[in-house]
């Protein structure tokens, strides 16, 4: 019988992403270990590390991007089209998914690219650990929940892992089967995710 799936939306990898120290070989052994079936890959504006993951290795694996944009700070982008994703320049900001994840993005108050996204990031594993420390101040995610309600986007949790520790210290819970980016894009798209985050 199927259960709710839970996907770690942020995930950064050694030798794709210049500051990760997340070997793929760590990944394998994590997703054995949390019994994962599917997360996503989503390095610094390559999918190389993402398409060499699935290349030798069962887990469904979604690839995105972070993309850097001068804007309104980082945004990770999906795609059902694989050379889509390989051509996002590093000020793009015009993907198919996109969520915005910096606080500065959102304090810039610039909504052009909240009126294109699909989801907000509420929960990034990164930076929740210092909300609930007390030292960056909850009413962010207030501010965050209020942006998807007013917005009318889907709220997720990724970990923004740079090491193994961090992997599903946040993620994003689909209510039904993620079998391809196509089931993940829709149910985003449907606003049927629920973002988490583990202490
Ligand atoms: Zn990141």
């Amino acid at each position: 019988m199927y259960s709710i799936e839970k996907v770690d939306t942020h995930v950064h990898l050694e030798g794709y992403s210049p500051c990760s120290n997340f070997e793929v070989k760590e990944l394998e052994q994590l997703v054995e270990e949390k019994n994962v079936s599917v997360t996503c890959i989503t390095d610094h504006h390559t999918i190389d590390g993402a398409l060499e993951y699935m290349s030798v290795h069962k887990t469904i694996i979604i690839p995105g991007v972070e993309v850097t944009t001068n804007s309104v700070g980082d945004v990770l982008v999906f795609s059902e089209d694989i050379e889509y994703l390989k051509s996002l320049a590093p000020t793009s900001t015009t993907g198919k998914i996109l969520m915005p994840i910096t606080l500065e993005s959102l304090k810039s108050g610039d909504d052009r690219v909240l009126r294109k996204v699909d989801a907000l990031e509420l929960y990034n594993g990164t930076y929740s650990m210092a909300i609930f420390a007390g030292s960056v101040e909850a009413k962010h995610l207030v501010r965050m929940k209020e942006l998807a309600k007013a917005y009318d986007v889907a709220m997720t949790g990724g970990s923004d892992s740079h090491m193994p520790t961090q992997f599903m210290r946040a993620y994003t819970e689909f209510p039904e089967p993620v079998r391809n980016v196509k089931d993940f894009i829709r149910q985003i798209k449907e606003h049927k995710v629920t973002p988490h985050f583990n202490l």
